[in-house]
């Protein structure tokens, strides 16, 4: 059975993992760490030692991360020096953040995922193909969340677009386009436009627009309950613990990494 100390266990994320691991027998929490002020604290889960960071011990299998950037690179070093896998839900971290995960990945596993639910990563697949299939197609990816969310655009919507470069050879920052307002915003041929919706409790939603003259395709996945991201994350947990150092994906969890190796390399 893999054990799992989970970081931010009271958390939105934290709290859909606790639900879906309490029905699970391959997998268990052995820490849920909330923070100290918590008024959850020493009483969020039974048969769970619930912690405080600072007492955070070495002896799960697999650290589960969806907290915030601080937080989680600071589980990143522990892990580091104390050799364990990491899950990495995480999102909005910095440039420097990811190459330190990059650089952490030389010793320990980590799976690194802005988005852990299984039909947004077959949606990242989809995008590949339809960027390879209609290369010369206007290319607008929206998203949705709810009005909780500090990050835009998602760090789905922006894996989406990395999915599409990487297929078209290009770099996302020469073709990302975040806003338009005025009026001096036309569209420049190759742009891959962000846009941006925040209200209520919208679990997570994504459209990949590939637009032509005379029809378009829209690839969409909507997210009903956060579960679906939970369930990920435990799939992500139980397959990370058996793997050597390295950064790995969901596609590489679900098994996907070599399709969309193949459609990208394909002329
Ligand atoms: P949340 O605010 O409900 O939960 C975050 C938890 O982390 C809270 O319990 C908070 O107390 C704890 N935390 C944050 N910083 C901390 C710190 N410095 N010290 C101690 N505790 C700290 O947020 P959420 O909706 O659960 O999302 C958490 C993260 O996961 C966000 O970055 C979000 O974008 C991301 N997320 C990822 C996925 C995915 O599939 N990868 C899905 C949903 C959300």
């Amino acid at each position: 059975m893999i054990s799992i100390a989970l970081m931010g266990a009271s958390g939105r994320m934290g709290s859909a993992i606790n639900r879906y691991i309490l029905q699970c027998d391959s997998i268990r929490i052995n820490q849920a760490i909330v923070r100290r002020s918590n008024r959850y604290f020493e009483q969020l889960l039974d048969n769970t030692s619930v912690i405080c960071r600072e007492s955070l011990t070495p002896n799960s299998d697999v650290v589960v991360d969806f907290t915030g950037p601080e937080m989680t690179m600071a589980n990143l070093k522990f892990c580091q020096e104390h050799h364990m896998a990491m899950v990495i839900g995480t999102t909005g971290l910095s440039e420097q953040d990811i190459i330190q995960i990059h650089k952490a990945s030389a010793d320990i596993a980590i799976v690194f995922a802005a988005n852990t639910s299984v039909a947004v990563n077959l949606t990242y697949l989809l995008a590949s193909l339809a960027a390879k299939v209609m290369p010369d197609a206007d290319v607008e990816i929206i998203e949705a969340h709810h009005h909780h969310k500090k990050d835009a655009p998602s760090g789905t919507a922006l894996a989406i677009g990395q999915h599409i470069v990487e297929t078209k050879k290009q770099a996302l920052d020469d073709v990302a386009v975040y806003s338009r307002h005025g009026n001096d915003c036309l569209r420049q041929q190759g742009d891959i436009g962000f846009s941006t919706i925040r209200g209520g409790d919208i679990a997570g939603e994504h459209t990949a627009m590939f637009i032509g003259e005379g029809e378009r395709v829209e690839i969409t996945q909507r997210a009903i309950t956060r579960d679906t991201f939970a369930q990920g994350a435990v799939k992500a947990a139980e397959w990370v613990a058996q793997q050597k150092p390295g950064l790995y994906g969901m596609l590489d969890v679900l098994g996907l990494k070599s399709l969309e190796a193949f459609i990208k390399s394909k002329q």
